[in-house]
């Protein structure tokens, strides 16, 4: 054996119990931590040649990089969409790598780690009160979850014309309507070969929406007459978190033949509030939907599913079988998730939610989700009452999209800027209706009123200076 490989083998504990301190030394201290460091370290291009050994490895990643590590899964990480990881996905997350298991197999193997998978899939559909009609996966993120799901669509689109897109290529044309996707999903519509220009844009409703104007898309649907077409409907824009009308979609079903998708990455987590699962009463009934576990889930990065309707799994297999490869079975009588899914080896993305579902429970998911929205509320408030900003949207789940009231000369980007370079919260820029505005996105389970008091005097501060 290599020698620093038997010398770490040998110390092992140490080893771990170094990286278990250094991680509550981080942990503890998450909320001090700045949010911003705009510092670039020199790239190595020599790779060491003997090695340098765990712990001094340790030692050199801490001189080099350790202090600029931002506070991403901080309480005050406020930009994109980003959550924070629960101290149970932080040990599903540890142990996945300990484990170091590749879940493919149901049955036939020794390996258990794909029934962990499904059981959490299952677990899933429970908290979000989805029918077990749905079967899923777990990918990288909701981008691979976006196009897992349009994928299968696809497939579907072209099994109206008889046709088998995954074998011979795409020989349709596929008309897909939308109102207000997630740049991923017209990411997803490049990479699937349909083309990111190929999609009809739907009119948004009227009174400061972005949901889809359903009677334009009922116009758009009879230009058709009667071709068959893909929906992408949003459970939640990244701006504003406004919902397409599931109902009013779900009626559409019965009445013209599509493929309904649903691309909700964080606003499906509406389902864990009393208060807001009205806005996506009828998601039941769409073919395919897509829900990060990164963001409102609160588990490390490398996570989100999909879940596609179980009546579809073989235009899953059309689309993702890996075919040639006799030894894994036949694709539609064993179950595999190589077979169903783009990749085929994965980390076993599913224990970190895995724990953390074990460990709150549908309880803990309603309070982080009622916390998260009493921030966004909390926060809108302050907006509204403020006389230097306002609000470019009402605050219709965790999201506050804002701007400053002062629009000259780039204010907004000059305020943010200064806002950010603080260090203290994060926020993230955008464009909304046309004015530079500034989001600020709730889903991190730490975040308590203490930080929303910090920040808003803070920008009090900040803008009367
Ligand atoms: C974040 C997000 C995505 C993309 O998710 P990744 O996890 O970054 O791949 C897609 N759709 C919506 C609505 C999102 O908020």
């Amino acid at each position: 054996m290599n020698t620093k490989l038997e010398n770490d083998l040998y110390q092992l504990d140490f080893i771990l119990d170094k990286a278990k301190e250094q991680s509550i030394a981080y942990l503890k201290n998450i909320s001090n931590r700045s949010t911003s460091k705009g510092v670039k370290v020199e790239i190595a291009n020599q790779l060491v040649e003997n090695g340098l050994g765990t712990l001094d490895a340790l030692q050199y990643f801490n001189e080099k990089f350790e202090e600029i590590i931002v506070s991403a899964s901080g309480p005050r990480y406020w930009g994109y969409v980003v959550g924070g990881s629960t101290p149970a996905s932080i040990v599903g997350d540890w142990l996945t790598t300990i484990y170091d298991q590749c879940p493919f197999v149901i049955e036939g193997h020794s390996d258990t780690s794909a029934q962990i998978e499904l059981e959490t899939i299952h677990l899933l559909l429970d908290l979000f009160n989805l029918p077990n009609d749905f079967m899923g996966g777990f990918v990288s993120g909701a981008t691979v979850s976006n196009f897992t799901s349009l994928a299968v669509a696809r497939q579907w689109l072209g099994k109206q014309y008889d046709k088998d897109f995954a074998k011979d290529g795409i020989s349709e044309t596929i008309k897909i309507f939308a109102a207000t996707p997630h740049s991923s999903v017209v990411k997803s519509l490049a990479m699937l070969g349909i083309g990111s220009n190929n999609f009809t844009r739907i009119k948004v409703a009227e009174g400061n929406r972005e949901s889809i104007d359903m009677e334009d898309l009922e116009q758009h649907i009879q230009q058709l007459n009667g071709q068959p077409f893909i929906l992408i409907a949003s459970g939640g824009t990244v701006n504003t978190v406004d919902f397409d009308d599931f109902k009013a979609i779900a009626a559409l079903k019965k009445k013209y033949n599509f493929w309904w998708h649903i691309d909700a990455a964080f606003g499906a987590f509406a389902a864990c509030s009393d208060e807001h699962k009205h806005l996506v009463d009828g998601w039941e009934f769409a073919d395919s939907i897509t829900i990060d576990c990164h963001k409102w889930l609160n588990v490390p990065y490398d996570s989100a599913v999909f879940f596609v309707k179980e009546k579809y799994k073989y235009l899953q297999v059309d689309t993702f079988q890996n075919s040639n490869a006799p030894y894994l079975g036949n694709p539609l009588e064993n179950f595999n998730y190589t077979n169903l899914l783009p990749e085929n080896s994965r980390r076993l993305r599913a224990l970190p939610v895995w724990f953390s579902l074990m460990a709150y429970g549908k309880k803990g998911y309603k309070d982080i989700v009622s916390n998260s929205i009493a921030m966004a509320n909390h926060f809108g408030e302050f907006i509204e009452n403020s006389n230097d900003f306002t609000l470019l949207a009402p605050v219709r789940l965790n999201t506050v999209c804002f701007t400053l009231q002062n629009q000259a000369d780039n204010a907004t980007s000059v305020f943010l800027k200064k806002l950010n370079d603080t260090g203290k919260v994060f926020m993230t820029p955008t464009v909304y209706n046309g004015s530079k505005g500034i989001r600020a996105s709730f889903v991190n389970w730490r975040t308590a009123l203490e930080d929303l008091e910090l920040v808003k005097k803070l920008m009090i501060e900040l803008i009367e200076h």
